[in-house]
């Protein structure tokens, strides 16, 4: 079997990249991967597999930082522009880009999910004729939008292993499952789909990264802990507005509010348990130059090493943000939009993959473990599959960079995907195999 899967890897592998650079000049971010999806769920259900979409796929309720209805509207029309079948496209209404797909081998045998990725970053890729997409004609043609973080790279690595794994079936017991997420930017998409059941009765669980850690051709980190768990908040400040001249004691300064939260959320003490962060990373407020203002928003995000620690960051920014309003007299609101639990790789699941990766000669530098040291909405679902008996793990495959993730330089050497392929069949075989 391993010889099957070195041969058709090399029959795909000029598939795998043609299809990379399709996905790369076509960027969708979160909760608008109609095309990618569409053209993800064409390719799995020719493969024999059975698609979970819509909402049996993702939770609407628990859907976060969902774009407006006019916005989901405008990128449909452009999927559809672009290639993207029409029907596909409309069923996934609201932002519903999220599916799995099934492949049932026997009635009982392991359950084996893999997860990827399929979002683009909002980032405008570089213009530069040195860079290569922009060379060889496969840099994004949608403007704001970037695949500077590889889930292109992803999602055409997911389908070649689904390929590989589907010509294998008469050899493998038990059952295999591909989640396509939406929405990893900004922690906003495993939630959902957990939610949905994505991850129910699941024994084993993968997911991948390209590069990140892996910054070498060659390299391989079988599994990741210290994945740090995060919030992302959008805060409204509402006063008063009133004339700045004539009757300034009549409004209630919005702006000054959120101001006073924004620098005291900065002076949240540290904790000895471990590693937080905190960052305000926009503030807007006010109406005009005579105006008491009445009305600001601040975004922001708390991260820490362990879910513990990060309800710690999220408490204390909660009672700031009372204070802050009260002291002017304002009311306030919270908005969740991401976030994400932390999670440790399983030690069982490292050594499975770092077995298969031995099988692999293009991996000669082998990690096994690694603190992962970011957030990355994965850690929600592995820890998912662990809470219920299963075990998981995260993999980043290393890969040759033109610059580091979500840079609009962001570009890697492709001979670094058929291998992320192989690794995804052989791991399959390992825990499949009859
Ligand atoms: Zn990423």
């Amino acid at each position: 079997m391993i010889n099957y899967i070195k041969n058709k890897v090399k029959e795909l592998e000029q598939e795998i990249i043609k299809r990379r650079r399709d996905l790369h000049r076509h960027p969708e971010a979160g909760w608008t991967e109609f095309r990618t999806s569409a053209l993800a769920q064409k390719k799995m259900k020719e493969l024999g597999y059975t698609l979970t979409t819509g909402e049996k796929a993702v939770s609407k309720k628990e859907m976060m930082g969902v774009p407006t209805a006019e916005e989901l509207k405008k990128h449909q029309e452009r999927a559809i522009a672009q290639g993207a079948d029409p029907e596909t496209v409309k069923a996934m209404e609201g932002g519903l880009t999220g599916f799995w797909a099934d492949m049932k081998f026997s009635e009982d045998g392991p359950r084996l999910a893999f997860r990827f990725d399929m979002d683009s970053n909002d980032v405008t890729e570089s213009k530069d004729p040195g860079h290569r997409p922009v060379k060889e004609g496969f840099a994004s043609v949608n403007d704001g939008a970037m695949h500077a973080c590889g889930h292109d790279a992803h999602v055409s690595i997911g389908l070649a292993a689904a390929q590989i794994i589907a010509g294998m079936k008469d050899k493998l017991k038990g059952s295999v499952r591909f989640i396509f997420q939406p929405a990893e930017e900004g922690l906003r998409g495993a939630g959902p789909m957990v939610a949905a059941g994505a991850v129910d009765g699941v024994d084993y669980i993968v997911g991948m990264h390209v590069g990140f850690q892996a910054a070498h051709k060659g390299e391989l980190i079988c599994g990741a802990d210290g994945f740090l768990a995060s919030t992302k908040w959008d805060v409204r400040f509402k006063g008063l507005a009133a004339h700045a001249g004539a009757y300034p004691q009549e409004g209630k300064n919005a702006l000054l509010a959120a101001c006073a939260a924004a620098v005291n959320l900065h002076a949240i003490s540290r904790h000895s348990e471990g590693a937080t962060r905190i960052n305000v990373g926009k503030l807007t407020a006010g109406e005009g130059r005579n105006v008491i203002p009445s009305e600001a928003l601040i975004v922001m995000e708390t991260r820490g090493i362990t879910s513990e620690l990060n309800d710690y960051m999220v408490s204390e920014s909660g009672r700031i943000i009372k204070a802050a309003a009260e002291m002017y007299g304002c009311e306030y609101s919270i908005e969740v939009t991401g976030g994400t639990k932390s999670g440790k790789s399983s030690r069982e699941m490292i050594k499975l993959v770092a077995e298969a990766a031995g099988e692999i000669p293009y991996y000669t530098d082998i990690t096994e473990l690694k603190d992962f040291g970011a957030g990355e909405d994965y850690a929600h679902m592995m820890s998912a599959v662990q809470e219920q008996g299963g075990i998981g793990t995260y993999i980043q495959t290393g890969i040759d960079r033109t610059a580091g993730h979500h840079n609009n330089k962001f570009d890697f050497d492709e001979t670094g995907l058929a291998p992320a392929a192989e690794l995804a069949a052989i791991t399959a075989l390992k825990i499949l195999g009859k």
